[in-house]
């Protein structure tokens, strides 16, 4: 399978095998403008190249998986709309079908997608009930419920970035005022903490890191202000959901030993007392390439559930081997 990770700050691409064996992989952060569908598609196509031609001996592609930060329709890959790349109604499984020239492509927004990694080979495993929280320039979630992705009726759920949470609260993308993740995001990070505006993704993260790892009172003080925020979002999610466990991914795990007691804080704030107290609040394991790893393990559900259908696709070069059974692991909760 070939992963890709399509965000604001970096695009990411990973070969990965049966049993989630990864082969090579490659970020690589973009500058903010070049985001153009046909730009995107370009860059990701140059990243994997070398990545693809790389693969052992007797591997061949047989999927991609794309992580989108946005809303996806996963039935025929359409992004209906990833404000904060600029986007609407982009065909884009077409298109990166048509740049990789394979026709096996998935999508799926990255929050999703995160939950899925997390759910199958990260802090999720063995857990039927949870929802993974992806903050980057904006914040989505995935929530996976009895072990099935609760994605909508036409995969639009988990936009809980745009849940109103302080109606007092600054202008956000979509129009509304005050959405979780105007003030629980990197932006509302960045302005508390007086950084420059304009410093964004990995080198802002680096920088809240330094500030906040002399004591620096004005990054620590907006550090709690966002953690009880995130916090308070994740309680109403718990009161919504009932999850057994919320998994912190992107932005704010890179930040979490400083977010941790607020998050905590600002949730038994918001949750109601019983499921409060049965949700557990973990950082992410797999990182930030928990969308990646749920990009690959998307195309390897279909693999596994069809492998024959893996014959029709290019009979000339199809090696049966590649599905040996001791190749695959299967996760253990589903
Ligand atoms: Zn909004």
């Amino acid at each position: 399978m070939l992963a890709l990770e399509l965000t604001v700050d970096s695009v990411a691409a990973r070969t990965v095998g049966l049993g989630g064996r990864v082969y090579g992989e490659k970020r690589v952060a973009r500058p903010r403008g070049r985001f153009s569908p046909e730009e995107t598609i370009e860059d990701v196509t140059n990243l994997a190249a070398p990545l693809l031609t790389s693969l052992p001996d007797r591997h061949r592609l047989v999927g991609v998986g794309i992580a989108v930060a946005g809303v996806v329709r996963r039935s025929d890959g359409f992004v209906h709309l990833a404000p904060n790349l600029g986007w609407r109604d982009v065909p884009l499984r077409e298109m990166a079908a048509a740049a990789l020239g394979i026709d096996r492509v998935m999508l799926a927004n990255e929050a999703d997608l995160g939950a899925l990694g997390e759910f199958r080979r990260g802090a999720g495993m063995g857990v039927g009930h949870l929802i993974y929280v992806a903050g980057e320039v904006g914040i989505g979630t995935g929530i996976i419920l009895n072990g099935s992705p609760m994605l909508g009726s036409a995969g639009y759920a988990g936009e809980a970035g745009h849940n109103v949470i302080n109606p007092g609260g600054h202008r956000c993308r979509c129009g509304a005022v005050g959405c979780w993740e105007t003030e629980a995001g990197e932006e509302a990070l960045a302005r508390r903490a007086g950084i420059p505006e304009g410093m964004v993704g990995q080198a802002l993260l680096d920088e809240l890191r330094v500030r906040a790892g002399r004591g620096d009172r004005t990054t620590l003080e907006a550090l709690d202000v966002i953690g009880r925020w995130l916090g308070m979002g994740i309680g109403n999610l718990i009161n919504s959901f009932n999850p057994e466990l919320i998994v912190i991914g992107g932005f704010h795990s890179e930040l979490y030993p400083y977010l941790e007691d607020a998050v905590k804080r600002g949730a038994e704030e918001s949750a109601l007392d019983a499921p409060g107290r049965m949700a557990r609040i973990l950082r992410c394991e797999l990182g930030v390439n928990a969308p990646l790893v749920g990009a690959a393990e998307l195309v390897l559900e279909e693999v596994i559930a069809n492998p024959a259908a893996l014959a029709s696709l290019d009979p000339g070069n199809w090696q049966p081997a590649m599905v040996s059974e001791e190749n695959i692991t299967r996760p253990a909760s589903v």
